[in-house]
């Protein structure tokens, strides 16, 4: 058996895939892919596993089946699509850890297959804590899974909990960029357009996570992944607004101490850190210089005009199914958005209208949630149609 770390790689045509392949790019000796997977991207998933030789690929549209399987013939990686295929690739023996790199609610069933199967989890997919963090959360437990964080918040908070894990944390400040928008008023925000909301100022990201800085929605529901990681109560997260993307979160302890994790922005160092823990590899990343940043600052975030930030913590509180509803909505409104079919400012009224308007379940099952984000869809497409 190999003595490599074999990585189960979801969503690697992605913005944080195509980062973790560099990062195992970086350390041959460390590093095998066993699993590559994509939804639509076949090119690229091609290119990918001709180059790291991955077991299998799989690729979740299936009109784009052929051309994959084709492509990889000669080099024996097996092709793999369909509703079931991703719970199934995690699942193979030789698999040590998932990265969940996929985008939204589609990575809820693989990782609760990979948990099932005892897998660690190296766990960007923050949806997935959103949707069902107390399940998942359970599971990991039960089954003696590591979930190691990805995102590079939630990253700087595990990393300053190393060597205090028996001192309880008194409170945690997420912190934000605050987005391409920082500042504005809901007036000057009625007219953005997609280009100008895709255009993030510190980090290069994938298109819904995008969207989702520039309306706060994305700090949301890094509060509500922060929750269920460090096992919080709703009170102990604070978010800070910092624009240099310097200082990556904080933690402070009971004696009033705090701990930050700082360095230049770059997803790199968080995946990195989630594929070695406890240990720390040697990189070549830029290192921060004090004197090109000779000031940090913090800043109050602005919930009145960013109410998506304001809604995560009300439905985080509330608990319940309704996470899974807010998570289901925001899919939606931000898809729509991308579409040109609704405004900026759209995207957090119809979330909160959809909240507000949905059934609310105190204490649902995995079942429960899945048809609370089925129904949750039709309602948020349906009050868009409307207009
Ligand atoms: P991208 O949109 O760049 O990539 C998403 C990946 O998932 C692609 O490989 C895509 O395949 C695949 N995918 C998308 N939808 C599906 C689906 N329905 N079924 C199967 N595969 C699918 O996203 P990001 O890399 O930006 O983000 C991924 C996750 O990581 C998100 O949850 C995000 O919140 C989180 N995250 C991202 C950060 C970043 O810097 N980008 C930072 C912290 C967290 P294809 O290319 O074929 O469409």
């Amino acid at each position: 058996m190999s003595e490599k770390i074999q990585v189960a790689l979801l969503g690697s045509t992605g913005s944080i895939g195509t980062q973790t392949l560099d990062v195992v790019s970086n350390h041959p000796d460390l590093f095998e892919m066993a699993v590559l997977t994509a939804n639509k991207n076949a090119d690229l998933l091609i290119e990918q596993a001709l180059l790291f030789k991955p077991n299998c690929v799989v690729i979740s549209d299936e009109s784009k089946f052929e051309q994959v399987r084709d492509a990889l013939w000669d080099a024996e990686i097996k092709v793999f699509t369909g509703e079931k295929a991703l719970e199934e690739v995690v699942e193979m023996q030789e698999v040590d850890i998932v990265l969940t790199a996929l985008v939204g609610f589609a990575g809820l069933k693989p990782t609760i297959s990979a948990i099932k199967a005892g897998k660690n989890i190296a766990l960007a997919n923050k949806e997935t804590l959103v949707v069902a963090g107390e399940i998942i959360t359970a599971l990991a437990a039960e089954h003696k899974v590591n979930i190691y964080p990805v995102d590079s918040e939630h990253s700087a908070i595990f990393q300053c909990l190393v060597g205090e894990f028996h001192n309880p944390i008194e409170k945690i400040y997420i912190t934000a960029s605050g987005g391409p928008f920082r500042g504005k008023k809901a007036e000057e925000l009625a007219n953005i357009t997609k280009e100008q909301a895709l255009k993030h100022p510190n980090w290069e990201m994938g298109a819904k996570i995008t969207i989702d800085s520039a309306t706060l929605m994305n700090k949301g529901l890094e509060v509500i992944e922060a929750k269920w990681l460090f096992k919080l109560k709703d009170e102990q997260i604070d978010v800070i607004v910092h624009p240099q993307s310097i200082v990556h979160s904080i933690v402070q302890f009971k004696d009033g101490s705090m701990k930050a994790q700082m360095g230049l922005p770059d997803m790199k160092l968080p995946i990195q850190y989630a594929l070695t823990f406890p240990n720390r590899l040697e990189t070549d990343f830029p290192r921060f210089n004090f004197l090109d940043y000779p000031s940090l600052t913090f800043e109050k975030a602005d919930m009145e005009t960013f109410t998506n930030l304001k809604l995560a913590y009300y439905v985080m509180k509330k608990g319940g199914n309704l996470p899974a509803v807010l998570n289901a909505a925001n899919e939606i409104t931000v898809a729509a958005f991308l579409e040109d079919k609704i405004k900026f400012l759209d995207i957090s009224k119809i979330n909160k209208k959809v909240v507000e308007e949905f059934e609310w379940i105190k204490n649902p099952t995995l079942e429960n949630l899945f048809e609370t984000d089925i129904l949750t869809r039709q309602v948020t497409a349906e009050m868009i149609a409307k207009g």
